[in-house]
């Protein structure tokens, strides 16, 4: 049918009378049965699925291991609250997480249900760690949509907007983006830059935690420039914060590591996870250094959900699932697709200003022809025409200029290339 379809029409029609608003969607079907890079929508539509359901279906949507493990653990019981009576797969997602983080060291770990609970969780125990309470983020981070994290969130739009006044005690610095950057600017003088400004403004005594993605998500895939981490994480050794790697998005996988933090080979004290981690059940949390982690009383960390055993069953499935199917590697072959696909757009179309990101998490910034301007209506009219043609994609960025490649990792390479084609074809449109 067209997109959308009677069917979603109808359901579109429902919904404006059941669900508030402020909920938006950027696709205007409804999903019937989505796995392996295909979402088929209530009318029978076949959609390639280009966005993951924002990066979290990186094992598909349906992946055999995770459907058999959450059958398994639903049948079983579906809660019991781990504050409660405590269950077997919590630990052993605990002991797992431990050995696939960087980091040698002795490990614990907490979990929670989304994103934005990790982050406020891992400003807790660097606090009560610390016993400061200065939190350093930068520019163009996200980190969630709760009070304290939506302090930590830099875009006003659509997230913040008249939804203050937000925590306290919440500082933004410079972050390392080579594309906007002076030329030839490095990694440490980004973070010297950076740096600087929390020891004037802040107080290198007072800063609790630098909470930093290591390769910035809603913000733009906006990869820092060699050294930035270890600068920064060199940095909170010195000073005795804590180094808070917010792997939400970049971490499970999507970037051909187990988390994104390898790239540069840093070891931060906490890391913060979610999304692919469960294929698709919600689940997060935050793991890291033991005395760290184990610094806060008895009772202080928890949630009714966090943790749930049918998640954490699902969570023990994706794991399976990446290690068996070598996911990590198949990563690293979708960037070398997309660079295949996508390679000569910045040099041969006037509206692509730099095709960046590091394995299944690849964005294109949209500009002005002949500046560095960004270009919103670009991305928006790309990602528009796609979606006529059956791809999904999704955009991001402060600036709203990128398209953002986040397929999951199990899509076959022809259906890859096939929507990396209606997108080279919809980007030739728009820059014509
Ligand atoms: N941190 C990062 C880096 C994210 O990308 C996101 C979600 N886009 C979050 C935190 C918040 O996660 P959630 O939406 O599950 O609360």
């Amino acid at each position: 049918t067209s997109i959308p379809g009677p069917k979603s029409r109808e359901l579109a029609e429902r919904r404006s009378n059941a669900v508030a608003s402020g909920v938006a969607s950027s696709v205007p079907v409804y999903a019937d049965k989505v796995d392996g890079g295909v979402i088929l929508d209530a009318d029978g539509n076949q959609l390639i699925d280009l966005g993951s359901g924002i990066a979290v279906t990186s094992v598909g949507a349906s992946a055999p291991k995770v459907v058999e493990k959450v059958k398994e653990a639903v049948e079983k019981f579906t809660h019991t609250c781990f504050m409660v009576t405590p269950y077997e797969g919590y630990v052993e997602v605990g002991e797992k997480i431990a050995e696939l983080t960087p980091g040698s060291f002795d490990k614990r770990a907490a979990l929670f249900n989304s994103g934005s609970e990790a982050v406020e969780n891992a400003v807790k125990l660097a606090r009560t760690y610390t016993k400061r309470t200065a939190v350093v983020v930068f520019d163009h981070a996200y980190h969630g949509r709760t009070n304290l994290t939506l302090a930590m969130t830099s875009k006003v739009m659509p997230y913040k907007q008249g939804f203050g006044p937000f925590a306290s005690d919440v500082y933004r610095v410079p972050m390392s983006y080579p594309f906007r950057d002076a030329d030839g600017m490095t990694g440490q003088e980004a973070a010297e830059r950076a740096l600087l400004l929390v020891e004037k403004q802040v107080g290198a005594e007072n800063v609790a935690a630098v909470v930093i993605e290591p390769i910035q998500g809603e913000g733009g895939f906006i990869v820092p420039a060699e050294g930035f981490l270890p600068t920064l994480t060199k940095w909170c050794q010195d000073n005795g914060a804590v180094f808070v790697a917010d792997e939400v998005q970049a971490g499970v996988a999507r970037t051909g590591k187990w988390f994104s933090s390898e790239w540069e080979g840093i070891e931060p004290d906490l890391v913060t996870f979610a999304k692919g981690i469960a294929g698709g059940m919600p689940l997060s949390g935050v793991v890291g250094r033991a005395e760290i982690m184990n610094s806060v009383h008895g009772g202080g960390l928890g949630g009714t959900y966090g943790g749930n055993p049918v998640a954490c069953a699902a969570a023990l499935g994706a794991i399976e699932t990446i290690e068996e199917w070598g996911l990590n590697e198949r990563a690293l072959e979708i960037e070398k697709i997309i660079k295949e696909e996508l390679g000569s757009l910045a040099e041969s179309s006037p509206i692509v200003g730099e095709l960046r990101g590091r394995g299944a998490m690849m964005a294109l910034e949209f500009v002005e022809p002949g500046s560095k301007k960004p270009n919103a209506d670009a991305a928006k009219e790309i990602a528009a025409k796609c979606l006529e043609q059956g791809v999904v994609i999704l955009t991001c960025g402060t600036f709203g200029n990128n398209v953002r490649l986040l397929p999951p990792l199990v899509i076959d390479f022809d259906l890859l290339r096939d929507g990396l084609r209606v997108f080279v074809k919809a980007i030739e449109e728009a820059g014509a």
